[in-house]
């Protein structure tokens, strides 16, 4: 195998001139292979993100092993023409030469050697790329060499069994357990924990030992030439950006396939010469807590992967300034000087050979959310980076991440070490929740709604059957489905935790019991997750609510504040709801659905008094009892905002959702009268039946085929005014009170479902000669306004003409939507709308972004028109749309005055609004 590859490289390399000229010089124009100092950041595309900042440390006079990058345009090559291109090699040989004369050492020279490390680096990091190969070069001969030269024939034979075992494992595709096994022995024969216990004459056994295993699996002997080595690996990273664990990873992410992964070939530093030698990994700051203090951990006389492999216990970073103070003091030196240039916390890997410091990679840190907005305003205030660029870096998710129960970052980290991380899945619905397992939706409902235990439901994947048991859980688990599944859909839609597509999960709901990485589990047993990260861990993970008046996060959002030019309100029914908002920065309400208040219990016999009254006085009677309340409720809001704009929705839904349904009212009348015939004559129950009865006629009366289409919205109050009236009576009375107190009030009376101009002029005469007689009568004077939802398609095309009556205009995206598409909701997340997801039909969940083609020409349109009509025209927006970043950057686009959203959504629309305002 070996040799016939060497013979490749000599074959095309003499046959080259055979090729027609047009060819070979379009290939010569080619350059393939950059020196590290001939690279820069900026080129992570050609060079790979590890290769480009290994040029960029070079340019900065940083400890870097040099060495040269073979581009990802060759990768490209590569694939396209089924070989290496045909004058790659020679520039690699040329830049090998520039090496040797840089370092004094010569590649499989046994007198001198240099040996060389093959990393694989894409644009971006992925799964599924080749293992870094460390120690390419060393063979039998130089090997001896190596340990005679060095005086340490332990680290010489050390490092050629770490050639051989990866080699091994990563180039040629052999199983990594033999070679596992083998050391284990050894080690235990030695009564060693680990493999720098093991003496070199042990090393040497071993390694001669693994060339026999190689030459047993694969038939040829362990490659003896360091240049086919070199090629070897070369290829084997480029067949890796195609590797299974990759494509499948692109695909997820939406990352192009034909960026292709560069190879960088860099000169071995070694940390496993003896003592003063290591190697570790460190990020300049703390990356959980955004603390300013070094983070890592390293190990002595250790090489690459020993310190993440988890073979050896490592020690932290602080540690390394009493084995090796002076280093210690570089190091941090160095992590200073790295954050001041890339003007970012670092991600480092460092060597350290006898007492002197190496640096083999750096990159932006990954963080949590925490440290994420922490470390973005220590950096304002340490002059690295602008205001706004703080802002840009922190995303929406990491705010939103602060209103949502999170793992405890010390029980997170002791459950890692104890091996309890299961698995990773997609992370669909943010927020940590531990529970026991159960695996249906009744156990579920049964156990988490009437018993209030934390249960978690693990499910192969979930139905609209299954929704009543995922309310009741704490979080969710599947085993199939992706972020659009139906289990994604509904948890996001009612913030439960869960983590999808979990591969590595079995689910036997049958016997009760899940299987997971090999461990199984039966109901009852403790699991954890991470909605935010995807994370499962087996027993419980202790989870707390980050304090969101963390004054980092307090002053980030300040800053949003002062950029973004959209307002944002919230969505809040309840005077408890609104001081959250407020608290979380909210500056006004943007809908308040009156008709929450009506389904209250002592309300609702009300409510259906008044639907099942039969003359005018006793409605009226009725909504005169209903109105008190209604204006405690009001008032209670406008307390709670101080003169912020208020507004409220008259009521909306068809009336027969405050009756009982059909189904229900008939068994009850049936089993009343079967009573009523054991009992014989009885008072209280004659007077239920015939309420039954009543309620049960009015229910037919009322039935209608589309009450999403019926009487809904304005059109109810047309038809009954006395209600609206009533609600507006409340809603001034109300004011006019809290006024009188000394607060100051804004309310606006927003009308429902318009369609027609002459719609609101009809019911705002009525209205507002309501509003008008109550501000008489209690002698205030009120600030105060009337508009309209625009969630009809003909409001938004006739808007100049509904903007004569409105003055205001809230798009209520929900209903908009599905008017737009002749979708019901309810209909299409249970039903058809994944298969659309699934087969591409539609690109996204268009009640989960607003569907700018179509729903957003409308809102354009309107946005447009009414201000034509009246150029002071606030516009807002109140569907759930307005708490989803993407329709908050449109939203910002068309120039509206607000997004409204509900409380938990405020600071992430505050976030996002700011960054649509820094974008566009
Ligand atoms: P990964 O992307 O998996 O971190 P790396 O290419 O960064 O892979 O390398 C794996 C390990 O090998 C790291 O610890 C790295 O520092 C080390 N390493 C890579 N090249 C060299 C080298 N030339 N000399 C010493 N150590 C190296
Ligand atoms: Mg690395
Ligand atoms: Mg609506």
């Amino acid at each position: 195998m070996a040799t016939s590859s060497v013979k490749r490289v000599k074959s095309s390399k003499s046959s080259t001139p055979k090729k027609s000229a047009g060819a070979t010089s379009k290939a010569r124009s080619t350059k393939w292979v950059y020196l590290f100092r001939e690279g820069r950041a900026d080129q992570k595309a050609l060079l790979g993100g590890k290769g480009a900042n290994l040029c960029e440390m070079t340019r900065l006079g940083l400890p870097v092993p040099q060495g040269f990058i073979i581009s990802t345009r060759a990768c490209n090559a590569y694939f396209e023409e089924k070989g290496l291109p045909r004058d790659l090699w020679p520039q690699v040989l040329k830049a090998l030469k520039s090496l040797e004369a840089e370092s004094g050492r010569t590649f499989a020279d046994p007198s001198n050697p240099l040996l060389v490390s093959c990393r694989s680096g894409a644009r971006f990091s992925m799964p599924g790329m080749m293992d870094t190969v460390l120690n390419l070069g060393l063979t039998r001969e130089v090997v001896q060499a190596l340990a005679q030269k060095t005086g340490n024939a332990r680290f010489a034979w050390d490092s050629y069994r770490r050639l051989l075992q990866m080699f091994s494992t990563v180039v040629l595709g052999l199983e990594a357990h033999p070679f596992e096994a083998e050391l284990a022995r050894r080690r235990a024969f030695a009564k060693v924990e680990n493999d720098s216990g093991l003496t070199a004459e042990t090393l040497r056994e071993v390694a001669e030992l693994f060339e026999q295993l190689v030459r047993k699996e694969t038939g040829a002997d362990f490659p003896q030439d360091p240049l086919s080595q070199l090629r070897l690996a070369t290829e084997a990273v480029f067949r890796s950006w195609n590797s299974k664990r990759a494509v499948d990873y692109r695909n997820a992410s939406g990352i192009a396939h034909d960026l292709g992964t560069a190879v960088t070939i860099q000169r071995m530093v070694f940390g496993n010469t003896g003592p003063t030698s290591g190697t570790g990994v460190a990020t300049t700051r703390n990356v959980t807590t955004g603390e300013q203090q070094l983070e890592g951990d390293y190990l002595l006389n250790a090489q690459g992967e020993d310190v993440v492999s988890g073979t050896r216990t490592t020690r932290p970073i602080r540690a390394l300034a009493d084995d090796l103070p002076a280093l210690a003091a570089q190091f941090s030196k160095l992590g200073v000087k790295l954050e001041k240039h890339f003007r970012d916390v670092q991600d480092v890997e460092f060597t350290i050979e006898d007492g002197t410091l190496y640096v083999l990679q750096t990159r932006d840190a990954k963080r949590s959310a925490q440290a994420a907005v922490r470390i973005a305003v220590q950096l304002v205030k340490e002059r690295l980076i602008t205001r706004d660029e703080a802002l840009l870096r922190v995303t929406p998710d990491h705010i939103d991440a602060y209103l949502h129960p999170q793992f405890e970052p010390k029980a997170r980290k002791a459950a890692v070490a104890r091996g309890d991380l299961l698995a990773k899945g997609l992370n669909v619905s943010p927020g940590a929740a531990t529970g026991a397992i159960v695996f249906d939706p009744d156990t579920a409902e049964h156990r988490g709604g009437k018993d209030k235990q934390a249960v978690i439901l693990v499910r192969a994947e979930t139905k609209p059957d299954d929704v009543h048991g995922m309310l009741a859980a704490r979080g969710i688990l599947t085993s199939r489905g992706g972020r659009t599944s139906h289990a994604a859909l509904v948890a996001r839609q009612f913030g439960k935790p869960a983590v999808v597509g979990i591969s590595a999960l079995e689910v036997d709901a049958a016997h009760k019991r899940m299987t997971i990485n090999g461990r199984t589990f039966v109901e009852g047993d403790v699991v954890s997750l991470d909605g935010a990260t995807g994370e499962v861990f087996a027993g419980e993970v202790p989870t707390v609510v980050p304090a969101f008046d963390d004054p980092a996060l307090l002053t980030l959002l300040s800053w949003a504040d002062e950029v973004r030019t959209l307002g944002v309100w919230t969505n809040a029914d309840y005077p408890r709801d609104a001081e959250r908002a407020r608290g979380y920065g909210a500056e006004g309400i943007g809908l308040c659905r009156t008709e929450h208040m009506f389904f209250e219990v002592e309300r609702l016999p009300i409510v259906q008094d008044m639907i099942l009254s039969a003359t005018e006085e006793e409605r009226y009677r009725a909504l005169s009892k209903l109105l008190p309340m209604q204006r405690a409720d009001f008032k209670g809001l406008f307390e709670a905002m101080h003169g912020l704009p208020v507004t409220i929705r008259l009521i909306d839904p068809p009336l027969h959702e405050f009756l009982p349904s059909h189904d229900k009212l008939l068994r009850d009348v049936v089993n009343l009268e079967t009573q009523l015939k054991v009992t014989g004559p009885n008072v209280a129950l004659a007077e239920r039946l015939a309420r039954e009865q009543r309620l049960l006629t009015a229910v037919e009366n009322m039935k209608e085929a589309n009450p999403m289409l019926g009487l809904r919205g304005v059109r109810l109050g047309i038809h009954f005014p006395a209600l609206v009236r009533m609600q507006v009576r409340a809603i001034f009375e109300a004011a006019c009170e809290v006024k009188k107190a000394g607060i100051a009030v804004y309310p606006k009376v927003m009308i429902p479902l318009t369609a027609l101009e002459s719609e609101l002029k009809f019911t705002r005469a009525i209205l507002e000669d309501e509003a008008r007689q109550v501000i008489h009568e209690q002698g205030v004077k009120v600030r105060y306004q009337f508009g309209t939802m625009i969630e009809v398609p003909r409001a938004a095309v006739t808007a100049d003409q509904i903007a004569q009556l409105a003055e205001f205009f809230s798009f209520g995206t929900n209903d908009l939507t599905q008017m737009t598409f002749g979708i019901s909701r309810d209909d299409a997340e249970t039903g058809f709308l994944l298969e659309y997801l699934d087969k591409g039909i539609l690109p996204e969940n268009p009640f989960a972004h607003i569907d700018e083609a179509g729903v957003g020409r409308l809102m354009e349109l309107a946005v447009k028109k009414g201000r034509q009509a009246r150029p002071t025209l606030e516009v807002g927006i109140c569907g759930e749309h307005g708490g989803d970043p993407k329709s908050i950057a449109f939203c910002h686009r068309l120039g509206l005055s607000y997004v409204s959203c509900s409380p938990f959504r405020v600071p992430v629309a505050r976030l996002a609004a700011a960054q649509a305002a820094l974008t566009s």
